[in-house]
Formats: structure tokens, sequence, C-alpha cells
């Protein structure tokens, strides 16, 4: 089983990019989706292997770069290995027992990610070849830290626990479902940013814009807000907020629907909307998006307020975003400044060859007036 690409287009992959695309192949030899293939250069020099998508415009995703691939098991038992071991000893993720154990590319494993929530495990695959190797991984997972139960996302026979289960991020307890949240129970990607929003949460009006189950307002909350609201569309989130910030005050609606109508002004204010741009083209769209909400949210800041403001599309550059931000704060009238870049925490790596995969990029502002 192997694919031959096409004159020069080996070059991303002599720099170990971990993806073939579909354009780039001239001929495929007996592959089928979820095999593991050799790829080759157009002369016929092997290149490495990887897994296979016949589906996809992704159609390799590679995992070694070597003349040969060890047993499955081995290598994949290695990898979920090492990933565990620089969370679980990381000195930034000491204070929370919910962590990404396996962010895909970055840690070798492309199309798998795995999530650790306390003692529970869920299990995310993404491509064929990892959704086939999905009890050998549960294996591998019991056998590192005998979990109270492993949830695979996407496998019918796979069982999530009946009720909501608990984890402790930096003393604070969230109630995450499993079965039905969104991502794979909870957003582990803004950990870095909840801290900062309870560092700056002292004696302020919060404000949480996209607040699913509460994460920012918790938060908030926990470091001295005066008050908090919590804004979400989904009926389900609303339900879990109101477990996981009881405070706050929870408001069942669309974000710019509120913005609209409210008239209050708030002192730290988190927007954390969904991907704007799913893909290339929608980019010039969801810049206007990303602007009219951030213009419509500066105009509910107080001056000196903090906004921590995020988008988390891949089309979307930190560059880009920083642009669309200057351009609603001039909108808004409002004179703004960029205090630091946000990202997501350790746990979600972006690997040096694969820029790709970072997704998350936000900006702490301060309005000055
Ligand atoms: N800040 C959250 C994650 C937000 S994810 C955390 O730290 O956990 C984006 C959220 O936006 C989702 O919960 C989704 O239900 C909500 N959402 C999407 N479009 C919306 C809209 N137009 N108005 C209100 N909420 C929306």
């Amino acid at each position: 089983m192997s694919v031959r690409l096409k004159h020069g287009r080996e070059k991303p992959l002599l720099r170990r990019h971990p993806w073939v695309m579909s354009g780039s192949i001239d001929s495929t030899k007996t592959a089928v989706s979820g095999d593991v293939v050799a790829v080759l250069n157009s002369q016929g020099k092997l290149l490495g292997y990887g897994d296979y998508d016949a589906e996809s415009q992704i159609r390799v995703r590679m995992h070694h770069f070597t003349d040969s691939v060890p047993e499955e098991e081995v290598w994949l038992r290695a990898r979920l290995e090492d990933a565990y071991a620089q969370r679980e000893t990381h000195p930034l993720l000491q204070r929370t027992n919910a962590f990404r154990w396996v962010n895909a590319e970055a840690d070798g494993l492309p199309g798998l990610t795995v999530d650790r929530y306390a003692d529970w495990v869920v299990v995310k695959a993404s491509t064929p070849a990892m959704q086939r190797r999905t009890s050998m991984i549960a294996e591998v997972i019991t056998q590192r830290v005998k979990p109270d139960g492993i949830y695979i996302r996407g496998d019918a026979a796979s069982v999530a626990p009946a009720e909501a289960i608990s984890i402790d991020e930096h003393g604070r307890e969230y109630w995450i479902d499993l079965k039905s949240g969104q991502k794979t129970g909870f957003y582990l990607d803004q950990r870095d940013a909840r801290e900062l929003f309870r560092e700056l949460a002292a004696g302020t009006s919060a404000l949480d814009l996209f607040a699913y189950s509460g994460g920012f307002a918790a938060a908030a909350l926990q470091g001295g807000a005066k008050s908090a609201v919590a804004v979400d569309s989904s009926y389900d989130a609303i339900e879990l907020l109101k477990r996981n910030a009881a405070e706050a005050e929870a408001v069942g609606t669309d974000v710019n629907e509120f913005l609209r109508q409210e008239t209050k002004n708030f002192d730290l204010i988190s927007v954390d909307p969904p991907p704007f741009a799913k893909r290339k083209r929608d980019v010039d769209a969801a810049c206007r998006a990303y602007k009219d909400l951030n213009l419509r949210t500066f105009k509910r800041a107080n001056p000196g307020a903090h906004i921590l403001t995020f988008t988390c599309s891949h089309h979307i550059s930190a560059e880009l975003f920083r642009k669309v931000i200057a351009g609603a704060a001039l909108d808004a009238g409002r004179e703004v400044e960029f205090l630091r870049p946000l990202s997501a925490p350790v746990d979600h790596p972006v690997s040096s060859a694969h820029p790709e995969g970072e997704y998350l990029k936000g900006l702490l502002v301060r309005v000055r007036s």
C-alpha cells in the first residue's frame, strides 16, 4: 500500500509537515481508508508512513518519517505514554485534574484527541485509521491510569457516564456532560484565560459572552467579582452554567441580541465565540462578524475595563485578528490598548512543523477611555 507524490510535492514532508493533500498525489496503490501507507516521492524514494483516508482532502496523515514502522501497538503505546508523562509532571498543569492528554498531530498521533476529566477519559478519533485503533488506545489508557471509564465519542457501543461528572480546575468545580457536551465536554483550551480572568476579577462587574457552561463566569466569581452575567444561546449549556456558576446571572439568549438590548456597562468581559471562519473563503465575512461583535462589546465596557477576546478560527491569524479588533475599537469610538496575546495552554501544544495546529488566538485588551 503506497502513494506516490507528484513531482516537487515532497517539500512539506521534508520539513516534517504531517499532511499529504489529495492534490499532491500522483498515484495510489491498493490503499483503502484506515490503511497505513508508504509515501514515496515522484522518483519512488520512501519518505515515510502515514494514515490513509480516501474521503479527506488530507489524504495521508504522517506519523513516521522513518524507513520502517514499528508494530502498531508498540508505537501507539509509546506516544500515548510519552504524551501522558509530559502532562502529568508539567509544572503548569498541577492545579487541574482535567487536561488534554493527546493533542493530535502535535503529539505524533494525527487525528486523535484524548482528554482526561478526573477519573474519566474521553477519546475522539477523527480519521478511519484512528477509529480502527480505538480499542487498542483504550487498552493503553486503562493500563496507564485505570480510569472509572473511557468514553469513545462517535462509537455507538461506548457508554458515557449517565450523570454529569465534575472536575477540579484551580479550585473550581465544573460539572461536565461528557455525552452531549460541546467539544469533548469542556473547553480545556481556555484554562489559562480563565485563570487570567480570575486574576483580573476582584471588585468588577463581569460579563461572560458565549459562556457555554460558565467557565469564565465561575472564575470571575472565584476571583472576587461583584457580579457576573453569563450569556449563551444553548439551553443545555445554561443548565450546566447554573450549576458551575450558581451566583452568576444566566442569560439564555443570542449574544448579538443581548448586546443590542443591554444598557449596563461592565469592567471585565470575555468574548469567546464559536469559529466564524470554518473555511478559507469565509474569512472576509468572519472578519466583519468579529468586528461587529467586538464593536458592540466595546460599547458595553467601562473605562479601564479589561476584555479578553478570542477567535478559534484556524484561518484567522493572530495578526489579522489584531487588525480586526483595532478596527472595532476605532468604530466604537474607544481608545484601547493590547496588553498581551492569549493562546491555548501547554496541554495543547503546536508542533513547529505543523503551524495549522494552532487555532485559538486571543487578546487581552484594556479600554482606556
Ligand atoms: N467560553 C466557553 C466556551 C465557549 S464556546 C468556555 O470557556 O467554556 C462557544 C459558545 O457559544 C457555545 O457554548 C455556543 O452555545 C455559544 N453560542 C454560539 N453562537 C451563539 C450566539 N449567537 N449567541 C450566544 N451564544 C452562542
